[in-house]
């Protein structure tokens, strides 16, 4: 079937010809035509498979349809989602798919001045996309009333609906009509976020893409089993031998991607940081820059795991492993998008063996394993770190001392750790 065939207006058409779209995916397949009838839907589909334009084309399409005059008259569309950059992303689709449609779009965020915000909301916008802080700062100012919402989306669901959002959310409901249509898209769901969500919504349509493996088979994913204090010398050996790929790393901590950045800048790499401490401006310019390809080596916490979209990640690294086994999902999935090809590394040290099984798990499989061999692991810390170092002499005690080994993964030598 492709987009021409769908009873869609012809606006939205023309943009998605625009965007090269040629037929639609598998969950767009799915749950277009339920939610252009209005029904309920909780749509689980792998990282990257278009889930965005899956609720956007046809919710456009429905409140195309609906708005009989430009007059504004309050929100009818609330997109939730849990980061500024998320919002933002997902408001660029709907201006890009809405262009040639009378529906206005518009996002808020939390981290920038409201002014602004409450002046565009009162000249009236059909498409509200938002993160929870600030929208609920806004109603309680009494600066955005949600009485006319029709359709609420919840994208990230099953984070959205888990425990730092759900108060948030169980909040909203009670400024949302009753009667309205509910959207939850996920590329992760449990068993207990899944009643919960069937809770709020009346007679929900479940659409499941390929259930069995939650990352998607574009995605070549493996674990390299790497000490912690040696992660700097395999990632700073990636980058070099990748130098024209942009990739994205991940870190447990805000202050773990500081770390980072002054290690990779030691040995001339260059890369930039994105976490909560950063302040929004600088987030914004620093994803254009990644999103451009100028910057080519990204720092991030989970804080970028899930959802964005940014093209051409060639690789993800998980420089340390998520503590949450789904955002192992969400941040190989950040590479890997539409139909690109992607391959994620994970760095795993003996401490983070725990998680690895976590993870596995969750996957319901094993990670393939890169085999680092002694003499590898040995010439990367050697590369990468002291080339003057009298190699032949420190093998040779390295030799002598092999009962301190554990494996290929699990050497430690105090000599390199002193000069790191
Ligand atoms: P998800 O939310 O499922 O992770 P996104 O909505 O962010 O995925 O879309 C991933 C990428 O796929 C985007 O770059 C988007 O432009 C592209 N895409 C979406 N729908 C189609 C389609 N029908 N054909 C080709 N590419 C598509
Ligand atoms: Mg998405």
């Amino acid at each position: 079937m492709k987009f021409d065939e769908y009873r869609i207006a012809d606006g939205i058409k023309t943009s998605i010809s625009k965007l090269g779209f040629k037929k639609p995916t598998d969950i767009q397949y799915k749950s277009i035509p339920p939610i252009l009838k209005g029904e309920d839907v909780l749509a689980i589909a792998q990282t990257g498979t278009g889930k965005t334009a899956a609720f956007a084309i046809p919710v456009l399409h429905i409140l195309q349809e609906r708005k009989i005059s430009g007059r504004p008259d309050g929100v009818k569309c609330l997109v939730m989602a849990p980061t500024h950059e998320l919002a933002l992303q997902i408001e660029t689709v709907f201006n890009t798919l809405g262009k040639h449609t009378r529906i206005t779009t518009f996002c808020i965020h939390g981290g920038v001045d409201q002014e602004p915000q409450i002046k565009q909301l009162d000249k009236g916008v059909d498409v509200l996309i938002a993160t929870p802080g600030r929208m609920f700062d806004l109603v309680s100012q009494g600066a955005l009333n949600l009485k006319r919402v029709e359709i609420l989306v919840l994208d990230e669901a099953d984070h959205m609906l888990d425990l730092g959002f759900i108060k948030d959310i169980r909040d909203l409901m009670r400024h949302l009509p009753s009667k309205r249509q509910t959207l939850f898209f996920s590329a992760t769901i449990n068993e207990k976020i899944k009643k919960l969500a069937y809770s709020l919504v009346t007679d929900a349509i479940r659409i499941q893409i390929s259930p069995k493996d939650p990352v998607a088979k574009n995605i070549e994913h493996a674990v390299a089993f790497v000490e912690m204090d040696d992660k700097r010398f395999f990632l700073a050996e990636m980058i070099k031998n990748n130098s024209e790929s942009k990739i994205l790393v991940f870190v447990r901590t805000k202050v773990r991607a500081e770390r980072v950045k002054k290690a990779m800048t030691r040995v001339n790499i260059v890369t930039d940081t994105i976490h909560s401490d950063i302040i929004q401006e600088e987030r914004e310019r620093t994803m254009i820059s990644f999103r451009k390809g100028e910057l080519k080596i990204l720092i991030a916490t989970d804080v970028s795991a899930r959802g964005i979209d940014i093209p051409d990640v060639e690789f993800v690294i998980n420089y340390d492993l998520p503590e949450s086994s789904e955002n192992y999902v969400h941040r190989v999935g950040r590479t890997g998008r539409g139909r690109q090809k992607g391959r994620a590394v994970s760095f795993c040290s003996t401490e983070e063996k725990e998680l690895l099984i976590e993870i596995e798990k969750n996957l319901k499989k094993p990670i393939q394993r890169i085999e680092i061999t002694k003499k590898d692991y040995e010439n990367t810390l050697d590369f990468s770190h002291d080339k003057s170092h009298d190699w032949q002499a420190l093998m040779k005690e390295n030799e002598e001392n092999t009962h301190l080994r554990q494996g290929s993964g699990g050497r430690r030598k105090t000599k390199y750790k002193k000069k790191v």
